[in-house]
């Protein structure tokens, strides 16, 4: 019995004996929380098709263009100069979902993952509306190739194929920028072929994981998922089963009306299977807390309707702690949480602190490899740079000039000695700095440079100078 017991702890519950995929029915869902899922599914659909194609001062809101390396968030873009402020970002986000995992655990993969939405909001209710419930789709899953299984079939993977190209094309308005996807679509697929075969990858990449692949996603590809065994302990808030109150003295046992259980010493739980049945990654929450659990809450939902309908308490599977259900301990704000929290303050700290030093444009000034200096008449030294200047915002800056600092000298551009900027451009050039060999301290200098428009200096940058040693 106990090795009975302890058989899911030996395998997957989607892989059978014979290692093969079993498939999972999961009961369509009902209920108090699955009724806030849908809310909230729909407002994260909503931004997440909108977000690439919404704009802050002419910024695209959401861009993560990773083969250019700029990247815009919230409409704040992202340069490759400033990929510090990216990859704080990206820290803060890390520390950030390590913190509600230690607390709620898996709370962003029931509510919040892009994954479970798609999945389980979009097409698993597609699923519903074309194949039916649970025992209509294992009955359809056995039966016969007949007219009503292809006619299924094809329209619910045609349906599937569909939205799949849809969530590709909004993928690559995240990619490329939704402005460049809006004109590729105008110019016609054939005048960008391997936009269109890249689109057609990502096509096939969303219909193999959803079609097919689905809780797989979360069992055995998604690193978060397999990171729970370091972050939860027995204080997380999880999707639990009650198990002191479920099992009590004698364990579970089947429903029988009028029956005194208490009296008898059996648990709270009927053992009726709705919350294994309803589970999308086909676990029964009553082996305790296991990597396969995503949160749903779908669980809660069968079992609170179970329970109303035996007349017994709600709550037999809910949010609650190990502590809580072993020690009814309540919830406590506990040193690894506040670590956690003091490392957030700090890094959110260190990166509004960098937000507002960072400079609307940016300019690199650096020697021409492999140059030495030129020695001129009037003991004039000059060296020989390229420049690159970074307009970050979505304006045009006019009239950008170099001048000297440190140094009393001259720059001068190959071409113009001044140009302009256009907005989210980079321009670049070569240059050349000209000083007095009289005004400059040894071989190795630095010289401070300022970037102008007109008259207004905009940035300071520096730049090493080289002279003869000799004339130290
Ligand atoms: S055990 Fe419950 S909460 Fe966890 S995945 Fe299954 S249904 Fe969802
Ligand atoms: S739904 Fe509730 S009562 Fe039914 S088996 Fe699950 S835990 Fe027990």
């Amino acid at each position: 019995m106990a090795q009975e017991q302890n058989n899911f702890r030996d395998s997957i519950g989607t892989i059978n004996e014979e290692g093969k995929r079993a498939w999972v029915f999961p009961k369509k869902p009902k209920g108090r929380f699955y009724k806030y899922r849908k809310y909230v599914s729909y407002f994260l659909l909503t931004f997440l098709l909108l977000a690439p194609f919404l704009k802050i001062n002419g910024n695209q809101f959401l861009m993560f263009n990773v083969l250019e390396r700029r990247f815009n968030i919230f409409g704040f873009p992202f340069w490759p100069q400033d990929f510090y402020l990216f990859v704080i970002s990206m820290i803060i986000g890390v520390v950030f979902i390590a913190l509600f995992t230690v607390a709620f655990g898996r709370i962003f993969c029931g509510w919040l993952c892009p994954q479970t939405i798609f999945m389980e909001m979009v097409f698993r209710r597609i699923e519903y509306w074309i194949d039916g419930d649970r025992g209509a789709q294992i009955r359809l899953d056995k039966q016969e190739w007949n007219a009503e299984k292809i006619r299924k079939r094809v329209l619910k993977w045609f349906i599937f194929f569909i939205i799949s190209f849809i969530i590709a094309n909004v993928f690559l308005a995240y990619l490329i920028g939704s402005d460049r996807l809006i004109k590729y679509i105008a110019d016609g697929p054939m005048q960008h072929l391997s936009t269109m075969v890249s689109l057609l990858i990502f096509t096939g990449v969303f219909y193999f994981v959803f079609a097919w692949f689905r809780e797989q996603v979360c069992i055995i590809a998604c690193p978060y998922g397999r990171m729970q065994g370091v972050l939860l302990d027995n204080k997380s808030i999880v999707v639990a089963y009650d198990h002191k109150r479920g099992e009590a003295e004698k364990g579970r046992k089947k429903f029988r009306k009028g029956e005194d259980r208490a009296a008898i010493g059996h648990g709270d739980c009927i053992d009726c299977f709705q919350c294994v049945n309803v589970c999308p990654t086909g676990i029964d929450i009553r082996n305790g807390t296991q990597l396969e659990c995503i949160n749903c809450t779908a669980c809660i939902d069968a079992c609170d309707e179970i329970m109303e309908k035996v007349d017994l308490p709600k709550g037999l599977i809910r949010y609650a702690s190990e502590d809580n259900i072993e020690k009814k301990a309540k919830f406590k704000f506990t040193p690894r949480l506040k670590g956690y929290t003091a490392v957030l303050i700090i890094l959110t700290g260190i990166l509004i602190g960098m937000l507002f030093l960072r400079n609307d444009l940016e300019a690199n000034i650096l020697r021409l490899p492999g140059q030495l200096y030129e020695h001129k008449e009037g003991n004039i030294i000059s060296n020989v740079y390229t420049f690159k200047v970074v307009n970050k915002t979505t304006r045009d800056i006019p009239d950008v000039t170099f001048k000297l600092l440190s140094h009393k000298g001259t720059i001068s551009l190959v071409r113009n000695d001044n140009f302009t900027v256009p907005a989210q451009e980079l321009t670049e050039g070569t240059l050349f700095i000209e000083i007095n060999n009289a005004a400059l301290d040894g071989d190795k200098n630095t010289v401070k440079i300022g970037v102008f428009s007109g008259e207004e200096q905009i940035e300071t940058t520096s730049a090493r100078f080289m002279a003869p040693r000799s004339y130290r």
